[in-house]
């Protein structure tokens, strides 16, 4: 048998403590929410790992979770009969933060405890929450398929380490008991816990059970019987019926399968019928995840198959660009052994996804066309924290593009202000009598687009012009020609021809002003020849005296640029 070991926790880990028994103190109920929504994890881990190998279960088959508290011990105790943990699984799981973008993220903190509050919130706290309310948490968990003699104890009062040892354990999961702080004995009562548990954790589809309380007439006190009741629904939030389900429901299943501690910016529910058969409960969060760029990272999407948790991060059910979006979709038709593998060809996840894009894209259009502010506001949070994302799909997804076009936002010569907030159809709404061409130009960053000598003649002649400045505009670009019939055009490539926006008498002055400069152009053009392709005499400049313009077919000088950065 080993030892009992004592080992630290990893620096992150203690920082967090530190921060969260704080900062979210205000919010402490919270510690609830987390640990069941880890059992409720913990219980679908092992259904799933129970598909292939149904000897897991051994003798107990009802998955439930358990909130027990002992008044004379002042414990709350949180337990499970799900997949539990190995001690290695403990050592990395409880003494470690796994998170992607961890190290950035502490780096953000400010020591400002309202600000870092809000922080924290964002990147989601889980089991540490526990420390909010005990001073010392002990763990006991046996891994499903491991013996008796093989149960693990983990321990630790939430300050530098924790220790680790073998103990014998008789059933399989885990159980989470909380040493409560001075000052929280309020817990130990069956109706503060109950609430609790309705108002966070009702979602959760497996029954969380909390033993009976009975008014004893002869005693003349309600007496804690030896037999359990469900205190939740306990059934699968999506498979409800939509009229059963309130608005904080949603946002706290929401919390459970994003692991995000704010609210989301919208959510859509839906059982599709027919051909295919599955529900989807979808949400687009309210702020960016901090791996929001990390390539390898997997859609936000759980499969389910007939209610059976099969995989996180399914992300064949959800095209590329809108991977920010969570929540979960169950199947009726796919096959419980479905593998990553099989997804990837299946026609089945071909119809949800295109089922699920529609469904998203319709989202996002009911919040941006929205009358009222509310939904105009969250269209702008929407727009700043996942617009750069939604981008990619006007490149990647040739059905939808229009529709993708259409819920686009730019920054623009007309609002004067960084925030991308213009729309095509707002800029066709204030096109110029006579034009036709939806003008651009494309820079760095905002300022030096806004100071493009390219826009001198546009500002004169009070047309506007788009300003695109993120990384992926110039790509984008390269898909979008056009937008309800007019030509998307750079202010900075080739002969700008204004079209009808140049008047006649204006034409004449320019070709008289050409002959006039004749010569000179030409004595330019050999002094440049090896620099410049051609040299014109331009209308387009007020006030610069020269500038630098693509050729009409050439890369832009801003791609050049990126290419060039990019090590091309
Ligand atoms: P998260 O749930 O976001 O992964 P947590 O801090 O809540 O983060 O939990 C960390 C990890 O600890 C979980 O991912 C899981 O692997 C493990 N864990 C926590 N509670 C349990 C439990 N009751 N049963 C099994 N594993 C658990
Ligand atoms: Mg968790």
């Amino acid at each position: 048998v080993a030892e009992k070991e004592t080992l630290g926790f990893q620096a992150e880990v203690k920082q967090l403590l530190q921060l969260m028994i704080h900062s979210l103190y205000s919010n402490k109920e919270i510690f609830l929410r987390e640990l069941i929504s880890n059992a409720s994890d913990a219980a679908d881990k092992l259904r799933f790992e129970a598909i292939n190998n149904d000897s897991l279960y051994g003798n107990d088959h009802e998955l439930k979770i358990k909130v027990l508290f002992d008044k004379d011990a002042k414990t709350v105790t949180i337990s499970d009969n799900g997949i539990g943990m190995s001690r290695d699984e403990v050592i990395s799981h409880l003494g470690t933060i796994a998170k992607s973008g961890t190290k950035e993220f502490f780096s953000r903190l400010s020591g400002d405890q309202q600000a870092d509050a809000a922080l924290i919130g964002q990147f989601g706290v889980g089991f540490y929450s526990a420390f909010i309310v005990a001073d010392r948490v002990t763990v006991e968990t046996r891994r499903a398929g491991a013996d008796a003699a093989d149960g693990v104890r983990w321990e630790s009062t939430g300050e530098g380490d924790y220790t680790v040892e073998q103990v014998e354990k008789t059933s399989r999961g885990t159980d989470i008991v909380l040493h409560l702080r001075e000052g929280e004995e309020e817990l130990l009562s069956s109706w503060k816990l109950k609430s609790i548990i309705r108002k966070y954790s009702d979602h959760i589809s497996l029954p969380i059970e909390m033993k009976k309380e009975e008014w004893d007439e002869e005693k003349k006190e309600t007496v804690v019987k030896d037999e359990f009741e469900t205190v939740n629904q306990a059934s699968a939030l999506w498979a409800r019926s939509k009229s059963d389900i309130t608005k904080e429901q949603y946002e706290e299943f929401y919390k459970h399968v994003s692991h995000d501690f704010q609210p989301p910016l919208a959510y859509t529910h839906n059982r599709v019928e027919g051909r295919s058969e599955y529900t989807q409960l979808l949400y687009v969060p309210g702020h960016a995840p901090f791996d929001l760029w990390d390539r390898n990272k997997r859609g936000g999407i759980k499969l389910y198959v007939k209610r059976v948790f099969i995989m996180d991060d399914a992300e064949q059910l959800m095209p590329v660009y809108l991977r920010f979006v969570k929540g979960v979709i169950d199947s009726n038709d796919l096959p419980l052994n479905v593998s990553r593998e099989i997804l990837q060809e299946s026609r089945d996840v071909r119809v949800i996804r295109e089922g699920s894009t529609k469904r998203v894209l319709g989202m996002l259009e009911e919040m941006a066309n929205s009358d009222e502010q509310e939904g105009k506001d969250k269209y702008a949070t929407f727009w700043k924290e996942f617009g750069q994302v939604l981008k990619e799909g006007i490149g990647e997804d040739a059905t939808n593009k229009d529709r993708i076009a259409k819920l686009l936002r730019f920054a623009s010569t007309q609002t004067d202000s960084p925030d991308q907030t213009v729309s095509f159809a707002d800029y066709i709404g204030r096109m110029k009598e006579g034009q036709d061409k939806i003008y651009y130009v494309t820079a760095d960053n905002y300022n030096a687009a806004k100071n493009s000598p390219h826009l001198e003649i546009f500002r004169k002649k009070g047309v506007e012009v788009l300003l695109l400045t993120d990384r992926v505009d110039e790509w984008m670009l390269s898909f979008l020609n056009d937008f309800d019939g007019k030509e998307l055009v750079s202010v900075a490539k080739g002969g700008l021809d204004l079209g009808k926006l140049e008047d006649e008498a204006e034409k004449k002055e320019h070709e008289e002003t050409e002959t006039q400069y004749k010569d000179l152009v030409e004595k330019m053009k050999s002094a440049l020849a090896d620099k410049a392709k051609d040299v014109r005499v331009t209308f387009r400049l007020t006030d610069s005296p020269a500038c630098l313009v693509a050729d009409e077919h050439e890369l832009s000088a801003n791609l050049v640029r990126m290419l060039k950065a990019a090590g091309q």
